[in-house]
């Protein structure tokens, strides 16, 4: 039994709450794997479970952070020995079992993954559900045979974790990028990381008709609602539309028309709930020919455990640039 300290989130007679506290590592959700926590990330779900402005936890009390990378302690699963370095995404972290905000997690060998030699457990925190999400986006969108000759990908949330890294991982596999933005001031950044276009969201008039001359081979849509309903009309035959998230709105306003009269797909991405086989796809790529070029400058913000909780405000407000990493061991 070893004491720690975790960002642990209540709910209970006394109310939702999230803190610094100190506990015993007896006290953590099972799993055959013990590591000590290096890195962790900031994501918009966390922002949500550390807030209690979004249902994210499924019980109570748990540890934050749906990221973690670390080292191995002790393994009573012959997969993984002590030193190793690992990671873990999603998986339940911070839903159903506790997560990467605290010195220790146990985690089952099943969703433990092996460090990419390509990468340091920083890196991989830097990337993070958001790059992970990213990628599997790109992965889906390939497997349905999305091609760079089709037009340029449009990519929306540009300046989140899971629009920046998508502009860099998407830059690296040789697709055009548009990256859609409503924070001007950062377009040259955008730029510097690969996007070949900025469009202001907050400049686009969409005409509601059902279909648009075709001017995008296909889009990552982190936003939902009416931006993602007036960017459908606008895809080439058979592209792709990759839904990661609803920072604007879940709601999506559109007509069958894209569908049927040029084929376009929309496909569903869910990287909590992602298969090992795919996910270990994903990692392997993301430490080899998608490892973004510019995770150092993507990286903007670094935080201690003990002050995770001063992000997530921003965040929720739609003031992200960039990804935040914690600072654990
Ligand atoms: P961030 O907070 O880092 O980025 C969200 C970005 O969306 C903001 O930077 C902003 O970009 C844009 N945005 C925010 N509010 C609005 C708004 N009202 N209207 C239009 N655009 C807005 O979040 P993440 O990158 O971590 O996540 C992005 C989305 O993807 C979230 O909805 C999140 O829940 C979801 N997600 C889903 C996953 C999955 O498995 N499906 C995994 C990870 C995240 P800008 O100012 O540049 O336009």
């Amino acid at each position: 039994m070893t004491s720690m300290q975790a960002f642990r989130i209540h709910n209970d007679d006394n109310g939702y709450r999230g803190a610094i506290e100190t506990m015993d590592t007896d006290a953590l959700s099972a799993g055959e794997v013990l590591v000590k926590a290096e890195w962790s990330s900031v994501n918009y779900k966390d922002a949500l479970a550390g807030t209690g402005k979004g249902k994210i936890l499924r019980q109570y009390p748990l540890n934050g952070g749906i990221d973690v990378a670390g080292i191995v302690v002790a393994s009573s699963d012959p997969a993984f020995r002590e030193g190793d370095k690992v990671l873990a995404t999603g998986s339940g972290l911070s839903e159903t079992r506790d997560g990467g905000y605290g010195e220790y997690v146990k985690l089952p060998a099943a969703l433990t993954i092996p460090l990419p030699a390509s990468l340091s457990t920083r890196d991989a925190m830097i990337l993070g559900t958001a790059g992970f999400t990213a990628a599997l986006a790109l992965l889906r969108m390939l497997d349905n045979r999305q091609r760079p000759d089709m037009g340029p990908i449009a990519i929306t949330g540009a300046t989140g974790g899971v629009g920046m890294l998508g502009v860099d991982i998407f830059t690296r596999a040789g697709f055009q990028v548009h990256a859609v933005s409503g924070k001007p001031a950062h377009f040259d950044f955008l730029r510097q990381i690969g996007a070949v276009e900025c469009i202001d969201r907050h400049q686009l008039a969409f005409s509601g008709k059902p279909m648009e001359s075709a001017k995008y081979g296909g889009m990552l849509d982190n936003v939902g609602g009416a931006m993602l309903a007036g960017f459908l009309p606008a895809i080439a035959p058979y592209g792709n539309a990759a839904i990661c998230g609803l920072a604007g709105s879940p709601e999506l306003p559109t007509t069958v028309m894209p569908f049927i009269i040029r084929g376009v797909s929309v496909l569903g991405v869910a990287s909590a709930g992602t298969a090992r086989e795919i996910r270990d796809e994903v990692w392997a790529r993301l430490g080899g020919e998608w490892k973004p070029r510019h995770l150092d400058a993507i990286c903007t913000k670094e935080v201690a455990l003990g002050d995770v909780a001063s992000v997530f405000d921003t965040m929720l407000a739609g003031g992200s640039f960039g990804r935040t990493v914690v600072r654990i061991g």
